[in-house]
Parts: C-alpha cells; structure tokens; sequence
C-alpha cells in the first residue's frame, strides 16, 4: 500500500517531511521505551526540535518558529503517527503558541513565543479540573484583581506537558458570579513561581510516554496583563474560535495513526501463513482490508480538505468537530480490526499494534469529547 501524498503537500512540505522522518528516527523512537516506563520524555528532546525549527512549524521565523502554516505543523504530527509514537506533546505546545501568536501583546509575543520555538519552555494548556472538564464554565480556579497582580488559586488535572512545563496558560474565573463571561486565560511562568506545584504524574492505559500531570496554584502571583487579550472575560470566546484548530490537530493525527495500522497489518498478513494460504488470501482478510482501506481513503480526504480549508480561514467549528469525532471513532475501530488480523500477537506489545491500540483510546475523549463534538454538529444543523 502507497503512502498517500496530502493533496495539500508541496516540494517545500516534502523536504521538511524527510527532516522530520530523520528527527523521529534519531531523537524520538530509540527512546520511546525507556519513556514510556518513566512517563515523561527528555528535556532535551524539545531543545533539539528547537534546534530544528520543528517545535513550533506554524509560528512566525520573527519568533523564531518555521514561518509555515497548519499544514508544516501537520507534516509533524503525520510524521509521529507514522512512527507510532505518541510522547512528544507536540501538539499542545503547537496550541498554546497559537493562542500567544493569537492573543498577546507584540511585547509578550517577543519574550514568550521564542522561547517556546526553541524548545528552552514547553507550553501546556490547563483547562480541566477535578469537577470540570466537558462543562468549563464549572471551573473552579479563581484569579482575582489585587493591585496590579492576579492571584490564581485552584486545582488542574490531566495536563499535557504539565511536566516539563515552563508556560502555562490557565483557565481561570476573573469573575466568579459570571458563567463564561467570568473566564480569562491567564499565562503563568512556572519557572521560581512561588505557589505553583507539579502534582502526581498520572498513569494513563495509553500514551504511557507523554505526561499527564495534576497543577496546583496556590496563591500564585502574576502581573495583571497576563491576561490574553488585555481584558478580562475573553477567555470563552478565545477557546471557541481557536478550537477548529485543536481539533483537526488531532483529526490529523487520528488519519496517520489509521494509515500506518493498515501499512503494518497488510505486512504481517502478507508475511503469515494459516491454512496452506498467506492470511492475506484468506477471504475475510481481504474483505477486512478493503472496507479499511477505503475508510482510510475517505478519512484522508476529509482531513485534507479540513487542512485546506482551516489554512484559507474556512474552516469552521462544527466540521472540525466533524473531523475530530470520525476520525477518532475510526481510529480506534480500525486499530482493534487490524489487531485482530494479528491474533495473539497483535496482544504483545513487542508489536506496534497493540501499542497503538492503547495509545488510540484517548483521542476519544481528549480536546473535546466526542459526545461533545456531536452536540456542536448538532447545534449547527
Ligand atoms: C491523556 C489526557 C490528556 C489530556 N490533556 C489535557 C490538557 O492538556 N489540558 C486540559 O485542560 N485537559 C486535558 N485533558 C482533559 C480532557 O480534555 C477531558 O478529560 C475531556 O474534556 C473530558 O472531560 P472529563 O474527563 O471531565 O469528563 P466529563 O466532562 O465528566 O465527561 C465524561 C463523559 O460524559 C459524557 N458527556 C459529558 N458531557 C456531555 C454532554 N453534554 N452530552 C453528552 N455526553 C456528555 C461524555 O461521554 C464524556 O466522555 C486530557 C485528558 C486526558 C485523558
């Protein structure tokens, strides 16, 4: 089976492509055992992205990023679908810079964004808490005006790149008897921030390189400005327009995960025999991988367009969830065919397979459940 070429692709594309084929290949996949026992990949690993320009593709070369658009950060996250790793939290540190380049000041784009591009901070995003996560405007965590600081109290969980965190932007409520008018995203320097803790690095059933972390913020102090957008009461609005991005993020990912089960199942049926036959020539095999294939085949298509459209500004909110929900349905549903194409084997994890069937489950859940996803469709038609 032929790889498919994006039709959103370019000979510029294709070259940054092979650089990041060579990244994954030297600085990501040697290591993926060793993180996944620890829960958390090296420092150095974002450094040396930096280095490459690849930590942050779609960020302007003023502030140090690859000057690209979606569609360089897309190559990223196809090229680790591919590799089947799911470590490097590439993708949030990708939508934390976007709400930066989106929403700060030009004077806190020049002191936040190059560091991120250069790998020197990882960004983490912290919206959920313990008793809120589908319904943000339950959160809890408070920042209130005293002087010309904002002091943050609350507790966040489940946070991507909480780990290694140098910049996160929290969600918080600057006014509490408000419901979505009350929240603000307000950007916390971890780095000698008193009152600001990492708390358990969570086990997870998937995913067991990345970090998931708890945040606590006790009494946290940070100038009043760090307000995106200057003004209180933004933040809602800011997380709906930017949330076709975080969605086709992982649609995106959700394709290339597809993909590559499909390239790794037609391999070990083809190589496999049962039967006097490769189980590739046994019937329910072939059928198995028609349907998938094809589905592969409409998922790229989709997704491609949605990377078009989402680059051309067209892109709007309910077909990005649209893209996130079906491809991650699929997503699962492919893998746990595939899997079942490699019979007890696909059960190893000595085999990428049954690895990827851990890491898929997730994709469901996270960036918006799916069930959430389909309320917005819904509230569309
Ligand atoms: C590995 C991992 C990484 C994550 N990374 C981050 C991160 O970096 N930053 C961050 O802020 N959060 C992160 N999250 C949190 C994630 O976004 C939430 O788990 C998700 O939004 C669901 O919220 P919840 O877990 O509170 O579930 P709930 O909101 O309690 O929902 C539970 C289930 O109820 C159903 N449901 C809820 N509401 C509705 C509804 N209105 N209609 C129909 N069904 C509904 C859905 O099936 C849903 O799955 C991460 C989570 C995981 C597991």
């Amino acid at each position: 089976m032929q790889r498919p070429t994006p039709a959103w692709s370019t000979p510029e594309l294709q070259t940054l492509r092979a650089q990041v084929t060579r990244f994954f290949a030297a600085e990501i996949s040697p290591h993926m055992e060793r993180w996944s026992e620890r829960g958390y990949i090296d420092r150095e690993t974002w450094r040396k992205a930096g280095q490459l320009g690849i930590a942050l593709p779609d960020i302007a070369e003023e502030y140090g990023g690859g000057g690209g658009d979606f569609r360089h950060l897309a190559v990223v996250l196809e090229e680790g679908g591919y590799v089947a790793e799911a470590a490097w939290g590439v993708a949030v540190h990708a939508i934390v810079a976007q709400y930066l380049a989106a929403y700060a000041s030009a004077e806190q784009k020049r002191r936040w964004l190059p560091r991120l591009t250069a790998g020197e901070w990882v960004g983490a995003i912290a919206m959920t808490e313990p008793g809120a996560g589908s319904d943000l405007q339950g959160i809890k965590t408070r920042a209130i005006r005293d002087g010309d600081a904002l002091v943050i109290n609350g507790q966040k969980t489940f946070i991507t790149n909480g780990w290694h965190a140098g910049l996160v932007i929290v969600v918080a409520k600057t006014d509490p008897s408000e419901g979505a008018k009350g929240i603000s995203l307000i950007v916390v320097e971890t780095e000698h921030c008193a009152g600001f803790r990492r708390g358990r690095l969570l086990e997870k059933i998937g995913q067991s390189a990345q970090d998931t972390v708890e945040l606590v913020f006790d009494d946290v102090r940070v100038p009043a400005d760090h307000i995106l957008g200057g003004q209180p009461g933004q933040g809602f609005y800011q997380l709906m327009k930017q949330l076709p991005y975080e969605r086709l993020i992982i649609g995106v990912r959700a394709v290339a995960t597809i993909e590559r089960a499909l390239e790794l199942t037609l391999e070990y049926v083809r190589s496999c025999q049962a039967f006097g036959k490769s189980l590739f020539d046994q019937q329910n095999t072939r059928f198995e991988l028609a349907e998938m294939a094809t589905e592969a085949k409409i998922a790229r298509t989709f997704v491609d367009r949605c990377v078009s459209d989402l680059v051309a500004g067209k892109l709007d909110a309910p077909t990005a969830c649209m893209s996130k929900w079906w491809t991650t349905d699929k997503q699962c549903e492919v893998i746990d065919r595939c899997l079942q194409l490699f019979g007890g084997y696909g059960y190893m994890r000595e085999y990428p397979i049954a690895r990827m069937y851990e890491d898929a489950r997730v994709q469901r859940i996270y960036g918006g459940a799916n069930e959430i996803m389909k309320e917005v469709i819904a509230r569309s038609l």
